[in-house]
């Protein structure tokens, strides 16, 4: 092997780390926000949801299907066990609930690219309806994290009327008092 081509080499090796990276990040914090936007569970834990899918990336080379990546930690059977043991270790749905949010957002990116995702587990077949879409491009890491930087913003918005107006009881009432439009009546129209 030259000197250029193993220059070559070492970029591409960097790149893909970078890329893996961007990609784990892009995956925690999508888990964190959602968390942190839909419950009231600590965030972390979303953000450990949210990443666990990948950590297929530590099995042992020879170990094989399904213990490879994108086996089976990528499988909808493999997030309901996980989810139900998670249910039974807590008592708690929320928390349940935000474990499912966190790896149902991982799998639910993941089975958008090329790769996607063994939806059939343990079916052992190639069926793969994505779109084969670059997930983890620049484009679609900006889109996703501008999406949960705006669950957060929302959120916190959220909680800050909500401190500042206690009693938002009566405006709902208000609210119900006043006779609304019905833009069904089109349907008296056949
Ligand atoms: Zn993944």
């Amino acid at each position: 092997m030259n000197e250029s081509s193993e220059r070559t080499d070492k970029r591409m090796e960097l790149g893909r780390i970078l890329f893996l990276l961007g990609a784990f990040a892009t995956h925690a914090f999508v888990g964190y926000a959602l968390v942190r936007g839909c419950t009231d569970v600590d965030p972390r834990l979303g953000l450990a949801f949210g990443l666990l899918p990948d950590g297929d990336f530590l099995f042992p080379a020879d170990w094989g299907w399904p213990f490879v990546h994108r086996g089976l930690t990528h499988t909808p059977l493999f997030a309901v066990g996980l989810l139900a043991g998670l249910y039974l270790a807590s008592r708690n749905r929320s928390v349940a609930l935000a474990g499912g949010l966190a790896i149902g957002s991982h799998l639910a990116i993941d089975s958008l690219s090329p790769m996607g995702i063994r939806w059939l587990f343990p079916l052992r077949t190639a069926w793969n309806p994505s779109p084969g879409l670059a997930v983890h491009s620049p484009a679609a890491t900006a889109l996703l994290w501008t999406a949960a930087l705006g669950i957060l913003a929302f959120r916190a918005i959220q909680r800050r009327s909500h401190d500042r107006e206690p009693t938002t009881d009566h405006k709902q009432e208000h609210d119900d008092k006043q006779p609304t439009p019905t833009p069904d009546a089109t349907t008296e129209l056949e």
